[in-house]
């Protein structure tokens, strides 16, 4: 009978990014390892490993929870048997297959394949990285890294709830013993590793540092009430991690009331062609109870598979890199800040520079209050040292010493000073606002509407709009006025903002003339389709 690919990798003992490998050494299409296989080919599948020496129907997989695992960042075991060179120069192809192009909402890691269905163990990742970068032979050694996790959702739908109760059973008791202060991030232990949870909820938080530049999140929790099922902020989270281009998973939260109807939350993500795994799709959807913790297990047990397919690495001896989380003044400490480490590892010591400011780090401490010296890759850190706050989203480099940190600040605010005034002097020019001549141009829009009919006849007029072109990405559509969390995902799309018969409040305009983002608001349907086609000719004149 059928089998899902992680199943029949557990199975037979051999990690998912194997198993992925040898399917595409086989020819064989699938979306993500949730994706069911034939018979035939878990019939190849074993004689491939049996050939490999790997035993296929061993018992190696006795221990199906395997809480022997160390937590924290274990070393990948060797993926793929070493190609030999000489075999190896056939025709890899840097891209994946166009079928197995990461899907939309949950990306399938890019797994390299080969043209040729030559065996599969003298096929794989090496290969093609070689072609690619000829450094490529450290790439394999680069480790580990924890996931990064933020949790989103409809207000009251339980993601406050559902943080605490992870940090209640999953964070070292050291840490749950005493208050554990808000740092904006925390740490779980679980039997597959470490897994790190932004702490601020919601999906302003999650733009708010995407509209700096900065990626934090590895995987968006989507958590739906099962008593409510998708809400104006669900639809929102959704397209705010589909445009961050993060993986999503859905928790079905309050599965313990007697109302709850999973069924209906189901069904109603389908229609918005997300589609979970048991309706054939490719969605994990876990239905959790932040109340009884029914679920959270296999909750966190999905972030790790997720994480491992992502393949989430970086390197603790690389150059430093982070983002700020968060930023405040406490009244007997001074600035603190926490900083996520991203690449490479903060000492004690170490000069940092954030926009166009530096400071010292004179002192650390983990998410637990316990004070570290060095914080290595995918470790959130609180920092002392800053002299101003910085603010959540800015990116953090490190500085030899503090000559070299002055140097960084004085190049930065030359560079916008220079910036600014090249603003004043060009207008865009055709080009910039085109783009390149031949390609095909993507106008990004929001819409707002007053009504669901309003919003799905909009949407019909404009995917009739499309062409060859341009095309037309609708990021997001809903009902009512437009809110701050729309424009700063239209701050980091470059997108518009058209509104039918609804305006956007004072606030939130101010913040979109802030950031450079256009609403506008029509109320005769044949105006917004005006500035659509004005859109679509690239030739909407900025507003001053
Ligand atoms: P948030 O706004 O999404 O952070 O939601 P909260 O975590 O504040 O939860 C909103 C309400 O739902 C609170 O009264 C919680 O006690 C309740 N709640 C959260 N999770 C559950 C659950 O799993 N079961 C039940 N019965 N109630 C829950």
């Amino acid at each position: 009978s059928k089998i899902r690919i992680y199943s029949l990798a557990k199975e037979v003992g051999v990690d998912n990014h194997r198993m992925l490998e040898i399917l595409d050494g086989l020819g064989v299409q699938y979306k993500s390892v949730s994706s069911t296989i034939e018979e035939d080919t878990v019939e190849l599948i074993k004689q491939i490993l049996a050939e490999e020496g790997t035993d296929a129907t061993g018992g190696q997989v006795s221990d199906p929870t395997p809480d022997t695992e160390v937590a924290g960042e274990t070393p990948e075991p060797a993926a793929a048997p070493q190609p030999t060179p000489a075999v190896q120069t056939a025709a890899p192809t840097p891209e994946p297959a166009p079928g197995q192009m990461p899907s939309e909402g949950r990306a399938v890691p890019p797994t390299p394949t080969a043209t040729a269905p030559a065996s599969p163990a003298t096929q794989g990742a090496a290969a093609t990285q070689v072609e690619e970068r000829p450094t490529a032979p450290a790439e394999r050694e680069v480790p580990h890294r924890a996931p990064v996790v933020t949790i989103m959702g409809h207000v009251d739908h339980g993601k406050t709830s559902l943080l605490d109760y992870i940090r209640k059973t999953k964070v070292a008791a050291k840490e749950a013993g005493g208050i554990t202060q808000h740092v904006g991030a925390f740490e779980a232990q679980t039997s597959k590793g470490r897994i790190v949870f932004i702490d601020t909820p919601g999906h302003e938080a999650f733009t708010t540092i995407r509209a700096r530049g900065a990626n934090v999140a590895d995987i968006a929790i989507i958590v739906i009430a099962a008593d409510d099922s998708l809400m104006p902020q669900t639809r929102e989270a959704i397209a705010h991690a589909q445009a961050a281009k993060v993986p999503m998973i859905v928790a079905i939260n309050k599965i313990d009331l007697a109302q709850a109807d999973p069924e209906r939350v189901k069904t109603d993500l389908t229609q918005l062609n997300l589609v979970p795994e048991e309706y054939g799709g490719d969605l994990v959807v876990v239905p959790v109870s932040a109340r009884t913790g029914e679920g959270v297990e296999d909750l966190l047990e999905y972030i790790s598979l997720t994480a491992e397919l992502e393949d989430l690495r970086a390197d603790p001896k690389g150059t430093f890199s982070g983002v700020i989380i968060e930023g405040k003044v406490d009244k007997q400490a001074g600035v603190l800040a926490t900083v996520m480490v991203q690449e490479g590892t903060l000492h004690i010591g170490d000069f940092l520079v954030v926009g166009e400011r530096y400071g010292k780090i004179k002192a650390m401490t983990d998410t637990g209050g316990g004070r570290i010296k060095e914080a290595g890759p995918s470790t959130p850190v609180q920092v002392l040292g800053f002299s101003d706050v910085p603010e959540s989203g800015e990116k953090v480099v490190s500085a030899k010493n503090e000559h070299a940190a002055r140097e960084l600040v004085d190049a930065r605010a030359g560079q916008r000073r220079d910036a600014e005034n090249a603003r004043v002097r060009n207008r865009l020019t055709l080009e910039e606002m085109m783009g390149p001549v031949g390609t095909v141009r993507t106008v990004n829009l929001i819409l707002r509407a007053d009504t669901q009919g309003s919003v799905e006849a909009l949407q019909g007029i404009l995917a009739r709009k499309e062409s060859e072109d341009v095309k037309i990405n609708v990021m997001f559509a809903g009902i009512g006025s437009p809110s701050e969390a729309d424009v700063l995902l239209a701050s980091t799309a470059e997108a518009t903002i058209l509104c039918f018969s609804v305006t956007a409040a004072g606030g939130v305009k101010k913040i979109a003339d802030s950031k450079g983002v256009e609403i506008k608001s029509y109320r005769i349907i044949y105006e917004l389709i005006d500035e659509v086609d004005r859109l679509i000719k690239g030739t909407s004149e900025p507003v001053f």
